[in-house]
């Protein structure tokens, strides 16, 4: 089971997104996958149409509850989250057993893949993703002003690596709401200098469907199965499909 975390502690980069089409992409080239809502914004579950669920994540976190499986559609699940997890964050502050809920938790489902879609800071809930995540996968916004905090996140990342979580590993970074600029292009550039063959290929356009379609409920590839934003999601979907083997 590959769990990836969708990380960026700055906000608007694209983790919800990422999170939601990423995930349905890989639904629709076969493997069972399930999305995890770990921000208190909820902007995943309301993007897929889950407002006020009976149960969240919290129940998880803080009950130490089963993860509360919300089907979507074929082979794509969700653990929906509510305003509640903002609490959550207060009171999982307490001690060291909660940050690993998320992790015990997940060794009782099976997916091909998990996707968690975590909020824009590095507290707890972030930590918590983080240790029970086997890679990290980072949004970066195409502008300038974005890339600075990457040197933060890598910082966090190689301490886990050395302490709580030996296994994790950075999967990538993809560029989003790329546009035919020079300043988007620049950044690109920049990035991939420095992360070489860790930054995809594939990038995200600049698409305002994938904008319009949470309002729906739903995800890229029912509202707009043509536009720009799906091609791009379906050719992540691939290159990181390429980048396992093909095995999971
Ligand atoms: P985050 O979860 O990192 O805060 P979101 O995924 O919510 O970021 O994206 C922030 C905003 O930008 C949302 O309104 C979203 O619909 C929009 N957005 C994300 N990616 C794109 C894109 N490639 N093109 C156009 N709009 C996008
Ligand atoms: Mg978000």
């Amino acid at each position: 089971m590959r769990i990836i975390s969708i990380s960026n502690h700055k906000g608007g980069t694209g983790k919800t997104t990422t999170t939601l089409n990423l995930g349905k992409a890989l639904a629709l080239q076969g493997k069972k996958v399930l999305v995890i809502d770990l921000d208190p914004q909820a902007n995943l579950s309301q993007s897929l149409g889950i407002e006020n669920p009976e149960h969240s994540i919290y129940q998880t976190l803080v009950e130490k509850q089963p993860l509360p499986l919300v089907s979507i559609s074929e082979r794509f699940d969700l653990v929906p989250s509510e305003l509640n997890l903002t609490t959550a964050e207060i009171d999982l502050q307490g001690g060291i057993v909660g940050i690993s809920r998320l992790k015990n938790a997940l060794r009782k489902v099976s997916y091909d893949f998990v996707l968690i879609d975590c909020p824009p800071s590095l507290g707890i809930l972030t930590l918590s993703a983080l240790l029970a995540s086997t890679h990290i996968l980072i949004p970066v916004e195409a502008h300038f002003l974005s890339t600075k905090g990457l040197v933060t996140i890598m910082e966090r990342v190689e301490e886990l690596q050395e302490g709580m979580n030996p296994h994790l590993e950075l999967l990538g970074l993809v560029m989003t709401k790329t546009e035919n600029t020079k300043l988007s292009q620049d950044t690109t550039e920049v990035i991939a200098d420095v992360f070489k063959q860790k930054l995809f290929k594939t990038t995200i356009r600049k698409n305002v469907s994938l904008a319009e379609a949470p309002a729906k409920g739903t995800d890229i590839f029912s509202y707009a199965p043509k536009s720009y934003g799906a091609i791009d999601y379906a050719h992540l979907a691939e290159e990181i499909l390429a980048y396992y083997g093909k095995t999971v």
